[in-house]
């Protein structure tokens, strides 16, 4: 099945089920069809052609579903952008991606609109109060059908390294990638469940575990724009909601969120959580305050994303990201793609259904990261007797002090522990003789007062001397990405 048929058969099977929707803006399975199958004969007008490229920039508001069926719907490839993004991000990638036509949301027509001059591509501005009924003047088309192989979405990612590139991915990718999300193991979603929709649809996180797998169970995607806790739990509790997908920042805020016996959640039945590491200590608050177990998997834009998950039917393992999904294999290599004997670390790399075709036009880039269907991730990993994997952490999050290695994760687990810490990131910081030194960022929790002193004697009792954080700042906030993940590459340690 491809990722039209997604929609096509499942508004066969529930058309009055709702499938999308936004506060009191909601969709059923056979409107939303009735809508992509009108982007689509629009996209012909514009003169898109099965196979061509059209970018999409708009926040969780019930057009983007529509117009990324819509695109599908047509034939053509979806390239989903962050509605964030200045004019010169824009630009790249139109350019990069070869986008015939362009959908931004009105909010952005700035920066969108120049991005889409800079490099000649059609424009057109949503606006969300008249968008959906200008769209009842366009003919619905039939859905163009494409096979599995054909490229479904193009996501542009920082990868491991270099200016972003676009990861490539099938029908089939994506396709199996959600029913696997979708599946008892993973989320357990079926016609009647309301999947939270908070995680930015324009990453491949709510792209493929929330609104594909939603999609194909006949769920109820329920969106919120903008993450924030309280209105987080409004949703939840409002529609309430069965499972949930979030990155571990939402999971910190949700428990530490001093209002949250107000509201009503005891209809969320699972949550899984994934896009960075969940601490033990987060996962522990999360599920005393919900009384909702959190599963934690691993992936990234280039495996569609899952590649590894705590399986709901096999032991848990707290700190660990499972086992790898039904038809994906992962290895622990070396710098020349050898395996690493066992017990010891080493970069995964990943084969199976779920690894993208390559980075769009750019076969350099594609030959260093997939060698005989293996694709290398750059993080480092740890596999256990029971072939449970551990993220150690991203290469290139290592910090090298004074020829010693140290993980950034291991001292945040540690720091996580401490009861005044909310949230916090560990980071290298230049050092004359050192090379780099070790610095903790933290937010402490709402209410909550802690001194530098506090946080670097807590991680000097427990580790070892060279790892404790010698620098340390007490901050009110740190530098979030689209997904809510710590960017820590734009912590400034001054
Ligand atoms: P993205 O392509 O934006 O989805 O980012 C993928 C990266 O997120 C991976 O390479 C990992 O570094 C990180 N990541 C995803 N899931 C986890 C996890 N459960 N634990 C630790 N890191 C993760």
């Amino acid at each position: 099945m491809n990722l039209t048929d997604n929609l096509r058969s499942t508004a066969g099977l529930h058309p009055d089920r709702v499938a999308v929707k936004m506060d009191d803006a909601q969709l059923t399975f056979a409107q939303f069809a009735g809508l992509a199958s009108k982007v689509a004969g629009w996209l012909r007008e514009l003169g898109v052609e099965p196979g061509d490229r059209v970018a999409l920039s708009l926040p969780n508001i019930l057009h983007m579903p529509v117009l990324y069926y819509g695109v599908l719907w047509a034939g053509g490839v979806v390239v989903p952008t962050n509605p964030l993004y200045k004019s010169r991000e824009f630009s790249h990638v139109l350019r990069d991606s070869d986008a015939k036509v362009f959908f931004a949301w009105n909010a952005v027509d700035e920066e969108a609109g120049k991005g889409a001059a800079e490099a000649g591509v059609t424009y057109v501005s949503v606006d969300p109060a008249s968008f959906l009924t200008e769209l009842g003047t366009y003919a619905a088309v039939e859905g163009v059908d494409r096979a599995a192989d054909d490229t479904a979405v193009i996501l542009y990612t920082s990868g491991t390294t270099g200016a972003p590139k676009g990861a490539e991915l099938t029908h089939a990718n994506m396709m199996r990638n959600a029913e696997i999300s979708a599946s008892d193991a993973i989320a357990g979603l079926s016609a009647g469940d309301v999947v939270f929709g908070g995680l930015p649809l324009f990453h491949v996180f709510g792209q493929t575990t929330m609104m594909n797998a939603a999609v194909l169970a006949g769920a109820t995607l329920t969106l919120l724009p903008r993450f924030d806790p309280a209105k987080a739990l409004e949703v939840i509790a409002r529609d309430k909601v069965t499972q949930m997908g979030g990155v571990p920042t939402m999971y910190v805020a949700l428990s530490q969120f001093p209002g949250r016996a107000d509201y009503d959640t005891s209809s969320l039945r699972r949550c899984v959580s994934g896009g960075s590491a969940l601490p033990v200590e987060v996962l522990g608050a999360f599920e005393e305050a919900y009384n909702a177990p959190i599963l934690e998997g691993y992936g990234l834009s280039e495996t569609s994303p899952v590649a590894a998950f705590n399986h709901a039917d096999r032991e848990r393992k707290a700190g660990s990201v499972g086992q790898p999904i039904d038809g994906v294999e992962l290895k622990l290599i070396d710098a020349e793609w050898n395996e690493v004997p066992d017990g010891e670390d080493g970069e995964i790399a990943i084969s199976g259904h779920n690894v993208m075709k390559g980075y769009f036009g750019n076969p350099e880039a594609t030959a260093s990261a997939i060698r005989d269907g293996w694709f290398r991730t750059g993080d480092i990993g740890r596999r256990d007797e029971d072939g449970y994997y551990y993220i150690v952490d991203r290469a290139k999050d290592m910090i090298i002090r004074g020829g010693y290695n140290i993980y950034p994760r291991e001292i945040e687990e540690v720091l996580y522990a401490h009861p005044a810490v909310g949230s916090v990131a560990v980071v290298g910081v230049p050092h004359e003789t050192h090379g780099e030194e070790v610095a903790a960022v933290v937010i402490p929790k709402p209410g909550r007062t802690l001194t530098e002193d506090e946080v670097r004697e807590f991680a000097k009792e427990r580790v070892a001397a060279y790892k404790y954080p010698r620098v340390v700042r007490i901050v009110s906030e740190l530098p979030l990405g689209p997904t809510g993940k710590i960017l820590k590459r734009e912590i400034v340690v001054d």
